[in-house]
């Protein structure tokens, strides 16, 4: 058995059965811009590898950060200890996050980050004695993760209905641009007012789930909710932050600065599994006032030294370079190139934002279709539901943005294919 059909037969990869799987190609490395398959032959990474990669792939300033963190410490738990890399991003964090989120929990994935922002909403309740406040608001069409406390805040339609008999329920306002969607979020609000703990949503892009770009004024409602009704905000700036949208946080958009963020994906630039739940003092101090006051979680590999160095120099490069200005002439590149799209027949919508751009189609083109595209481009797009789309990695430059775009237009211009199960995301 080659190592290939091994993994064929025996390793789950996402969203994947085992029986028939997608093909997965075989990676040697990657470097830059470009994954490298086994044979030689290199893919443009036009997602980022989900939307994680922000300065190329194995960038020698954080191969080097791990390297020289694992010859002094490659992990130690967190209970009990603390240790420099940790200490020091949480500093760094506390100076470009958004005024006054200086309190930090390190969380090993983003959906885990979720989770504590959460059990923070109801920590905080309880600890203000409201114990009969344990839901939270959330947006139809929004994703927050594939742990069970992170499916059930996103879309009750979406990806997770399998698993609907084991969630929690939780209340949710209109998909943002819908018609009275900014008034639902009252609504929901005022009906519910003595259930919740908090809201959480993905600031100005509705990722995973739906692709949905939407206003500022969404953000503005929710923290004048938050703050008449004394819930927690929760911002998601998981796929969004770190420039993907232009500034550095998406919130910025609307000037609005939540209780509670949640970051991930870029945070190592996309080396090393790593993300953090960044609450404000006022929720912080609650918690911690309250009882048992302790915060009530605890990863085993809570702030791993290595992941935390890695991040610390992701932070170097990012101060290094304007990526404010990076994303906007990425964005400058799609915008053009995309535009032909509109005239496509399977084509419903071209939109986008930043270094994040869509084609929503009628339906996706068959899998051989998408593989032969790939191929033949040279560029790893991974479409879903209804979307093929790209994030490239924040440093792409003209050419290579116009490869990505070019190969989108060639997938957009496939016929329809038959609808696979398991077209889920990310
Ligand atoms: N929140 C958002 C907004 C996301 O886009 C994702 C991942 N796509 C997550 C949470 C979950 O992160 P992870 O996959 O690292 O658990």
């Amino acid at each position: 058995m080659t190592p290939l059909e091994y993994d064929r037969t025996h390793i789950w990869h996402p969203y994947a059965s085992l029986k028939d799987p997608p093909r997965a190609r075989f990676v040697r490395e990657a470097r830059g811009l470009e994954i490298v398959l086994d044979d030689g032959r290199r893919l443009i990474d036009g997602v980022a590898s989900w939307w994680c990669v922000a300065h190329g792939h194995n960038h020698p300033a954080i191969v080097e950060a791990i390297r020289s963190q694992g010859e002094k410490l490659c992990h130690v738990m967190f209970g009990g200890f603390t240790h420099e890399p940790a200490v020091e991003l949480a500093q760094r964090l506390s100076r470009i996050a958004p005024p006054g989120l200086d309190r930090v929990f390190f969380a090993d994935s983003g959906s885990i980050a979720v989770e504590v922002a959460v059990k923070m909403a109801l920590q905080y309740q309880v600890a203000k004695g409201r114990s009969g406040r344990g839901k939270m608001m959330a947006l139809a069409g929004g994703y927050h993760g594939d742990t069970a406390c992170a499916m059930a805040l996103s879309d009750p339609d979406g990806m997770h209905v399998l698993f609907e008999g084991m969630m929690p329920r939780h209340y949710f306002a209109a998909k943002p641009g819908t018609p009275g969607a900014l008034e639902s979020l009252r609504r929901v609000v005022e009906e519910h007012a003595d259930e919740l703990a908090g809201i959480i949503c993905e600031p100005i892009l509705q990722a995973a789930n739906a692709m949905n770009f939407y206003g500022g004024e969404y953000l503005r409602e929710m923290r004048a909710l938050a703050d008449e009704f004394d819930l927690v905000l929760v911002f998601d700036e998981i796929a969004a932050g770190f420039h993907r949208l232009g500034p550095r946080w998406a919130a910025e958009f609307a000037g609005v600065k939540p209780d509670v963020m949640t970051i991930g994906k870029a945070l190592t630039g996309g080396h090393i599994t790593l993300a953090a739940t960044l609450a404000s003092e006022k929720v912080a101090d609650t918690i911690s006032n309250g009882r048992p006051g302790a915060f009530m979680h605890g990863p085993t590999y809570m702030a791993n030294p290595l992941a935390c160095a890695a991040a610390c120099a992701s932070l170097d490069i990012f101060a290094s370079a304007d990526y404010a200005a990076k994303t906007a002439a990425i964005a400058d590149v799609f915008s053009r190139r995309l535009a032909p799209a509109k005239a496509l027949e399977n084509v419903v919508d071209v939109r986008g934002l930043g270094a994040a751009w869509v084609l929503e189609m009628r339906s996706l083109p068959s899998r051989e279709d998408i593989d032969r595209v790939i191929d033949e481009h040279g560029v790893w797009l991974r479409p879903f539901g209804k979307f093929i789309y790209a994030m490239p990695p924040l440093v792409a430059g003209e050419a290579a943005c116009r490869r990505i775009a070019d190969a989108m237009l060639a997938m957009a211009s496939c016929p329809p294919g038959p609808q696979a199960d398991g077209d889920f995301h990310e």
